[in-house]
């Protein structure tokens, strides 16, 4: 083919393809367009999660008549001039091709007013044309509507998700952006149905409960960091809340949601001794930096940004969340007692092993926490990479013998070669997952409650429970849909007696939303481990004699012993060998 321009409307689907990738895409750009506009109310309406309709209405400045068919021109822009005026940005758009863009891929209305103009002003973008600028009655303000989301792009269609997919990114867009606004009131409508509403009073706290449910907003941390060069807000999570993936983490730089690895892992590092591996906070940050020091222009999106100086930057939100976190806690760490290597830390050859379980013994030198200068063990090959890490042996235990409890949360037992530390939670979670196991291949015992329980979830919740609750009261609940997002609650499981019902409820609907998309056939086994791991006596309990003993005579009795229903290990063994390595009893160094 020889070399030719291509036609325009290509070329502007090319271009397009950049900054609209999917209805949250769109809803992103128009909503940051009315914060530009000084808007104090927005609302947002989509129908058919954005693919039929994306409308977003503002109180806004407004679009002057005679500039309306500007706006959809590409790089048509009011918020920057020369530039120069790139490296000071203050407002979320600047690069003028977000209206152009979504104007090329759907079926685009705009309809605006400023306030001292006597009539308002629509136009009509399809596929790229304009259509003719009408004057027409309508409140001060700004309507941009989006029709028919890449009706001439099907390749672009068939990159979407399911539905419930697309609807929860465009949920999890508007309501972190009315968390970062809480001056401004948003209102969400999803088919007609309200998803989320604001008041705009200034608080946070609508928008985190809507966010995280009510009960986990009310137990997040307040952070705040005051320097020179920067500010810090937002909140974080308690070390007892977490989640197993990194998406409830959110930065906001300048009023800019972005997405930034660095940032992730400083926050992460901040939990670090004080979330299990494979655990992530919620954390919602934001962050006021000098325009200058933060290059905004590398992303036709946005959603990524340069730091003139990250590092700094790195170690402020660690030290401002790990504030907040030790404020709230002092630190609940488990020490291992000195297991005294003389070994370099660090070195990876020279440590020894320890044996059966092959994982490797590390000084944890990046442990930030004062622990004294005393190695520590960690698990690293597990902690490194699971997938390809060692299979832990899963066959049976030999006879232990108890000896005590460490810090609340270890039992040590003696058994043929060595010492064996066990996990009393982890340990308990596997206990208890065989034994819901093998009653849930015959029959589940559940427990009715006297006085039945109404539980009110918020409205994301409660439409993941209502998608598993069959599963949910074949394990033992009995929950029925009251309306309204509430739930009754007229049994639990008996394995759960002990537990709030409310709670025990709420914690798997906390947990199905950890999971994009739960494999049906296995939902049960994940419920179950679920379970289990809320039922658990926990870390930190103390247990009697009679107890610490029935739980190792327990856990020898179960099938795979050696790890937790979620993988994790539940005891580590020091083989005498190792012991006596250590002990310099045998072996030269
Ligand atoms: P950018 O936001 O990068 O300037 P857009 O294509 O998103 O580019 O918008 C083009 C222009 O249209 C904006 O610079 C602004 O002047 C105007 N505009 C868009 N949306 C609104 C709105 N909701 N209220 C007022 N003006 C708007
Ligand atoms: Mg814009």
């Amino acid at each position: 083919m020889p070399i030719h321009i291509l036609p325009p409307e290509v070329a502007s689907q090319i271009a397009a393809g950049e900054v609209v990738e999917r209805p949250m895409s769109v809803v992103k750009e128009l909503v940051e367009n009315s914060l530009d506009a000084g808007a104090s109310q927005v609302t947002i309406h989509i129908r058919d999660a954005g693919q039929r309709l994306i409308e977003v209405t503002d109180n806004g400045v407004g679009i002057k008549p005679d500039e309306i068919l500007l706006a959809v021109e590409r790089f048509a822009t009011s918020k920057l001039e020369k530039s120069d005026d790139l490296f000071h940005i203050r407002t979320l758009g600047f690069r003028g091709e977000a209206l152009a863009s979504i104007g090329s891929v759907s079926r685009l209305t705009i309809l605006s007013r400023q306030s001292e103009q006597p009539v308002g002003c629509s136009l009509t973008v399809e596929g790229g044309k304009n259509g003719k600028l009408e004057q027409i009655g309508s409140p001060a303000g700004t309507t941009v509507r989006v029709e028919d989301l890449f009706y001439n792009v099907p390749a672009r269609l068939k990159f979407l998700k399911k539905q419930t997919t697309e609807k929860q990114q465009v949920n999890a867009l508007v309501t972190r952006y009315a968390l970062a606004y809480p001056q401004v009131r948003f209102q969400l409508l999803m088919d007609d149905k309200p998803v989320l509403q604001t008041s705009g009073n200034g608080k946070h706290l609508e928008a985190l409960a809507s966010l995280y449910g009510i009960e986990t907003a009310r137990q997040m941390l307040a952070v705040s960091l005051d320097e020179p060069t920067l500010k810090i807000t937002g909140f974080t999570s308690p070390v007892g809340i977490s989640r197993g993936n990194r998406k409830e983490i959110t930065f906001f730089i300048n009023g800019r949601w972005v997405s930034d690895m660095g940032l992730n892992s400083a926050l992460i590092q901040a939990y670090h001794t004080y979330l299990m591996i494979g655990r992530y906070p919620l954390s919602i940050l934001f962050i006021e930096v000098n325009p200058e020091d933060v290059d905004v222009n590398v992303h036709p999106a946005k959603a990524e940004v340069r730091f003139k100086q990250p590092e700094q930057l790195f170690s402020l939100v660690q030290r401002a969340v790990r504030r907040a976190l030790m404020a709230y806690t002092s630190a609940p760490l488990v020490n291992i007692p000195t297991w005294k290597t003389t070994l370099p830390a660090n070195n990876q050859t020279a440590q020894p092993v320890i044996s059966g379980l092959d994982w490797k013994m590390r000084a944890d030198e990046n442990n930030p926490i004062e622990t004294g200068s005393q190695p520590q063990i960690g698990l690293d090959a597990y902690s490194n990479n699971r997938e390809n890490g060692p299979d832990l042996p899963s066959g049976e235990l030999p006879i232990l013998r108890i000896l005590g409890q460490l810090g609340n949360t270890y039992l040590a037992a003696e058994g043929p070669d060595g010492l064996y530390l066990v996990d009393q939670h982890a340990a308990h979670e596997r206990i208890l997952y065989e034994k819901m196991m093998r009653q849930f291949r015959t029959e589940i015992i559940s427990q009715t409650l006297l006085h039945a329980i109404t539980l009110q979830l918020p409205p994301r919740s409660a439409r993941l429970l209502n998608e598993q609750l069959v599963v949910v009261n074949r394990l033992g609940f009995q929950v029925e849909e009251f309306g309204m997002d509430s739930f009754r609650i007229n049994a639990i499981p008996a394995l759960l007696a002990d537990m709030d019902p409310g709670t025990a409820l709420k914690v798997l609907v906390e947990d199905f939303e950890e999971d994009e998309t739960p494999l049906q056939a296995r939902i049960e086994d994940k419920i179950v481990a679920r379970i289990c791991k809320r039922a658990a006596v926990k870390g930190g309990q103390s247990l009697t004699p009679q107890e610490q003993n029935a739980l190792l005579r327990d856990l020898e009795a179960c099938q795979s012993p050696r790890t937790c229903p979620h993988g994790r290990p539940t005891m580590i063994h020091l083989s005498v060998d190792l012991l006596e390595r250590q002990f310099g009893r045998r072996g030269s160094r």
